[in-house]
C-alpha cells in the first residue's frame, strides 16, 4: 500500500504503533492517495492481526463496509446532521474491535457548522475512538480543527525517486525499468517482473474485449487461454475496467482502455466489476478456472445484451 509514497518509514511505524492517537489527518494534493492511505490505516486498526491482513473477519467486514465499529463519511457535502450521527455513537463502547473508527474522507466537504460541531469531539478525546480524516485542501478546514489533529503529509514517489529504487533493485538482479513511466507501485512492478506473465495477461484481456461479441466466440476465446499464472487474471481485468471507468491512462495503454470503452458501456462495466469479484472468490475456493472464465464471458455477454435491449 504505502510503497509508492516517499515518507514510507514514517507511515510504516505509524501503522505498527500500538499507542494510537485520537485523531489523524492525511493530506496532500492527491485525493485518491490520501483516501487510500486513510482507509488502509483504518482497516489496520480494526484488523484482528493489526495489519490489514485482508483475510480475517474484521478485514472482510471492513471491505464490505459492514464492520460494526466503522463509520465512514464520504460525501460531497458533510452537514452537521452527519457529525451529530457520529457524536451519537461516541458514548458507546466498540462492539468487536478495541477501537471505534470514524473516517471522514475529503474533510473539506464539511461546512463550517459541521466542523465546529466535530471540534468539540476532537477537543474531548475518548479512549475508545479514533478519527481519521483526509483532505486535499487544508485551507478549507478551520484552524481550530487543524490544530487538534495529527497531521500527516503524504508525498508520492517522483520518477527520480523511482529511478533510484530501480537502480538499487537492478543491482539485485530485478529489472523494473520498463514500468517506471506508469503509475504502478514499486511492489506492483516487482511482482510484474517476477511474474513475466503479466504482459501476456494484459494481451489476453485485450483479446477478450476485442473479440467477445456473441456466445459462439466463447469457446474460441477460452481455448486461447494459456496463461501460466492465472492468479492475477481476474484482478488485472478488474483493474483495467476500473481504470477505464475513471478514464485513467496512468497504468494501461490508451488503446486497451479505448477498446474496452468501445465495446461496453459504463453500466455494463460496473456490473462486470462485481462479476469479477465473484469470479475471484470462486478461484480462491478452487473452482476450475476454465469453468469460471466460461461462465464469466457468458454473463458479460448477457449483461451487454440486456443493456442493448
Ligand atoms: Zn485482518
Amino acid at each position: 500500500m504505502y510503497e509508492n509514497i516517499k515518507n514510507t518509514s514514517m507511515l510504516k511505524s505509524l501503522f505498527e504503533q500500538k499507542n494510537l492517537m485520537h485523531s489523524y489527518l492525511f493530506y496532500s494534493a492527491d485525493k485518491e492517495l490520501n483516501n487510500m492511505v486513510a482507509m488502509c490505516f483504518a482497516k489496520s486498526i480494526l484488523c484482528e492481526q493489526g495489519e490489514c491482513c485482508c483475510v480475517c473477519d474484521a478485514c472482510r467486514q471492513f471491505d464490505a463496509k459492514s464492520h460494526p465499529d466503522l463509520t465512514i463519511l464520504d460525501q460531497e457535502s458533510i452537514k452537521v446532521e452527519n457529525i451529530n450521527n457520529i457524536i451519537s455513537k461516541l458514548s458507546t463502547l466498540p462492539i468487536s474491535a478495541t477501537k471505534k473508527v470514524f473516517v471522514i474522507l475529503n474533510a473539506e466537504n464539511m461546512n463550517e457548522i459541521a466542523q465546529n460541531k466535530l471540534l468539540k469531539s476532537l477537543e474531548e478525546p475518548n479512549d475508545s475512538t479514533v478519527f481519521i480524516m483526509t483532505t486535499s485542501k487544508t485551507d478549507k478546514l478551520l484552524k481550530t480543527v487543524l490544530s487538534r489533529v495529527n497531521k500527516i503529509y503524504l508525498q508520492k514517489l517522483s520518477l527520480t525517486d523511482k529511478e533510484l529504487v530501480a537502480s538499487d533493485l537492478l543491482s539485485q538482479g530485478i529489472d523494473i525499468r520498463g514500468y517506471l513511466e506508469k503509475d504502478f507501485s514499486i511492489t506492483d512492478m516487482m511482482n510484474f517482473v517476477r511474474n513475466a506473465d503479466f504482459l501476456d495477461t494484459i494481451e489476453y484481456i485485450k483479446y477478450i474485449f476485442s473479440n467477445l461479441n456473441t456466445t459462439s466466440d466463447i469457446p474460441c476465446i477460452v481455448s486461447k487461454m494459456n496463461l501460466k499464472n492465472k492468479e492475477i487474471f481476474f484482478s488485472t481485468m478488474q483493474d483495467i475496467i476500473l481504470s477505464t471507468l475513471k478514464s485513467d491512462y496512468a497504468k494501461y495503454d490508451k488503446d486497451l482502455i479505448d477498446i474496452v470503452k468501445a465495446h461496453f458501456n459504463e453500466k455494463v462495466l460496473s456490473k462486470i466489476v462485481l462479476m469479477l469479484d465473484d469470479a475471484y472468490k470462486k478461484q480462491m475456493s478452487n473452482v476450475n478456472f476454465t469453468y469460471i472464465l466460461d461462465n464469466l464471458l457468458f454473463n458479460i455477454l448477457k449483461e451487454k445484451f440486456y443493456a442493448a435491449h
